[in-house]
């Protein structure tokens, strides 16, 4: 059965999430994007809220919800700040591997005291020579006795400089690649942890992006999620899962472009009359709509394949492709429509532009995505 309306659970989680971001998060994006600042006070709200956390089942202290619901929220957080949006969100796509791959054991033992408190993980797999080309990561998990002894530096790593917990990809046999990666639990505060150089990003500022580094950090084998090489295949699954939010969240950006477009253009006024009522600004609105409720649908379609577990590499790196690469149009398009004043920080939308475009590089670049893409169809 295909249906396209809400049930009116989801209907009452986005109507909070879109008071919150409205509430909450929008007054305050301006100044968190320009001071680079961590959202600690808006991450402590949203979590007493339950908005963090929210795919891991509540007998563990999540919100038990599933993806469908996470692109609801992540599109009302984003349409108010991507960078403050997605250091909420960054949670569910740092604990994936731990829903994918965990045993009960651990999830009581490392993901129920986590969620109790508005405590932040990282997915650490990024290195300075490793970003597409997973398989060449050069971060050591040595085994000696009962634990890994861990070595390596990981760059450009969401929440990186402000977390509790780490979720780290290194490597167990460096001469298999990309099949000699393991996965491990680290916390944060265990000796020859570090936060490095926090990058001074484009846009999604609010987000603290940094360096994270390992020197000889001792992890317990019990910390390892899975077998021994199956870290890739672990990683692969969690970005999966969590391209559709990510899609959304692009969506959320776009229609906030829109909204300000659409309104600018019935104030503006040039030649004796709003310039919305040139059919150049209309069509362009036009087109900006027609993108988003396009990538709208793919995104939700995706979800919908997640939360029912079948096969969903091909649409959910689709519906992540189209979602940003739209974002970056409907965006720019924006920036357009207000002209000369779009390109000045006084009005949101050379922001919006700013933040549209990580949508496009992390969770995989879109390059990526249609790799993934066109060799499910030549297959
Ligand atoms: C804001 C932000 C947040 C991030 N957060 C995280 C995080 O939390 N955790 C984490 O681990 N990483 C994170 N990343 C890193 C991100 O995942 C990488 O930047 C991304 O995977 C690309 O890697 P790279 O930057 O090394 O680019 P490269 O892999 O060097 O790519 C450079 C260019 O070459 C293209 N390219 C590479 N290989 C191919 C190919 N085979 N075919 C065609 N084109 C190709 C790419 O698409 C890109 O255009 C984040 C990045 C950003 C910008």
């Amino acid at each position: 059965m295909i249906s396209f309306s809400l049930s009116d659970e989801q209907e009452a989680l986005r109507e909070l999430a879109r008071q919150f971001a409205q509430n909450e998060i929008a007054p305050l994006a301006a100044e968190h994007d320009r001071d680079a600042r961590h959202p600690a006070a808006i991450i402590e709200k949203a979590h007493s809220l339950g908005f963090m956390n929210m795919t891991i089942p509540e007998s563990y202290g999540g919100g038990g919800l599933g993806t469908m619901e996470t692109c609801l929220v992540a599109e009302e957080f984003a349409a108010a700040c991507a960078g403050i949006g997605t250091a909420i969100m960054a949670n569910t796509l740092a604990l994936t591997p731990l829903l994918v791959a965990s045993s009960t054991e651990q999830m009581e033992r490392l993901v129920k005291p986590f969620c109790a408190e508005p405590n932040l993980a990282t997915l650490c797999m990024t290195e300075p020579q490793a970003g597409s080309d997973i398989g060449s990561i050069r971060t050591t998990a040595r085994r000696q006795g009962d634990h890994y002894v861990i070595n390596g530096t990981k760059t450009l790593i969401d929440n990186g400089g402000v977390a509790q917990l780490h979720c780290l990809f290194a490597s167990t046999e460096l001469e298999k690649g990309a099949r000699g990666i393991s996965a491990f639990v680290v916390p944060a505060d265990v000796p020859g942890v570090s936060a490095g150089k926090q990058e001074d990003k484009m846009g999604q500022r609010a987000i603290n992006t940094s360096e994270v580094i390992f020197e000889n950090v001792p992890v317990p084998v019990e910390n390892r999620l899975g077998e021994e090489g199956q870290g890739f295949k672990i990683f692969l699954q969690a970005l999966n899962r969590n391209k559709p939010w990510i899609a959304a969240a692009s969506v959320g950006v776009a229609r906030a472009a829109l909204e300000a477009a659409t309104n600018y253009a019935q104030e503006r006024v040039q030649f004796g009359q709003p310039i919305a009522s040139f059919q150049a600004i209309q069509f362009m609105l036009a087109d900006m709509a027609i993108k988003i409720e396009g990538a709208r649908l793919l995104t939700w379609q995706a979800a919908w394949l997640v939360d029912r577990e079948l096969r969903n590499v091909y649409h959910t790196a689709i519906a992540k492709c189209r979602a940003s690469d739209i974002a970056m149009e409907v965006t720019t398009d924006a920036v357009q429509i207000f002209g000369g004043y779009g390109y000045i920080k006084e009005y949101p939308v050379e922001k919006y532009m700013r933040d549209a475009k990580a949508f496009q590089i992390y969770v995989g670049t879109n390059e990526i995505q249609r790799h993934l893409i066109a060799q499910a169809l030549l297959r």
